[in-house]
């Protein structure tokens, strides 16, 4: 297949270089970033775009989305499928496909989760959404950058998903960090904490595949030093478009609230940025009741 391929940062420049190795066609175009070995490097977005049958976007927020769909879209033959698999608002990504369908195109929105490991190792999540039609047309791409491709609902059902999981991620990973803490404070020695929990009705993933105390469960970036992983400040990016989603549909989300707001201060006020965002287990295990 001609694939098009923009933003080629840590996630999108392997994605390319995957597909490209599976003997796809893959022209690539970044604003910093070299193409990856196997991409042909096209002289803008258009380039890249200009004659592929599907143009795969990776790109860190809406704005950039929108800007390099602005440009895409009018250089894309008709029947060609836009996939954006980067986490952006859901407001963008149903923008940026109603845009694309009455330029005759196909649009999905595609976002993964997996981090840079699964993007090189080809393990990726994708969560989909657009017509079916076009996920089958682009299964073959995600069967190659990733394990799972899951058609979630219509434009803008994929991004939903998405950030609805990493609400869940952010909450549990913060309640799951300050039950830890507390544990230690109590006397009770973390792995055993961690005995009880991984079987009981406190369990979920955060705990019994990346339990954030060091030494406790199976290797997580814990063990590592808390270098990333999944970095603090990209959990505060998700929760940001949570909450944005949450203001735009009237839900009511406080425990994803706060959990945005306690990741900006971690990334923000204290020293977070650039930690796994575990680290707020060390956080919690360092202050007393009052913050101090
Ligand atoms: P990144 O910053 O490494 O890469 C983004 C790339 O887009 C950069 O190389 C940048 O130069 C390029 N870019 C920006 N605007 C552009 C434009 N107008 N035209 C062409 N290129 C442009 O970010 P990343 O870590 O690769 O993440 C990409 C997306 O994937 C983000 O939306 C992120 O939230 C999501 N994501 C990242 C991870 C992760 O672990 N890194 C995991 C899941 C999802």
């Amino acid at each position: 297949m001609r694939i098009g391929f923009i933003g080629l940062g840590n996630m999108g420049g392997p994605m390319a270089a995957n597909l490209a190795a599976a003997g796809h066609e893959v022209r690539g175009f970044d604003l910093a970033q070299p193409c990856p070995e196997g991409v042909a490097a096209a002289a803008s977005a258009a380039g890249a775009a200009a004659g592929a049958e599907v143009v795969v976007t990776m790109l860190p927020s809406g704005g950039a989305l929108r800007a390099v769909a602005a440009e895409v879209i009018p250089a894309m033959a008709p029947g060609a499928v836009l996939c954006d698999c980067s986490t952006v608002d859901v407001a963008s990504a149903r923008d940026v496909a109603t845009d694309a369908t009455a330029a005759g195109l196909g649009a999905l929105d595609a976002p993964v989760s997996g981090g840079v490991g699964g993007a090189t190792a080809g393990t990726l999540t994708f969560m989909v959404g657009g017509r079916k039609a076009d996920v089958e047309r682009v299964r073959p791409l995600f069967d190659i950058m990733g394990a799972r491709a899951v058609h979630c609902g219509a434009a803008g059902a994929g991004q939903a998903a998405k950030i609805c999981n990493n609400m869940i991620l952010g909450v549990t990973m913060i309640a799951t960090c300050e039950a830890f803490a507390l544990a230690g404070k109590l006397g009770l020695d973390p792995a055993r904490l961690y005995d009880v929990v991984s079987t009981a009705s406190g369990q979920s993933w955060s705990t019994t595949s990346y339990c954030p105390v060091p030494a406790v469960g199976p290797a997580s970036p814990a063990d590592n030093d808390y270098r990333p992983g999944f970095a603090a400040e990209l959990m505060l990016k998700d929760l940001g478009l949570a909450k944005e989603a949450a203001e735009m549909a009237g839900a009511d989300t406080p425990a994803g609230t706060l959990a945005a707001e306690l990741y900006r201060r971690f990334v923000e006020e204290e020293d977070g940025r650039g930690r796994d965002f575990s680290a707020m287990y060390p956080r919690f295990a360092a202050r007393g009741r009052t913050g101090a």
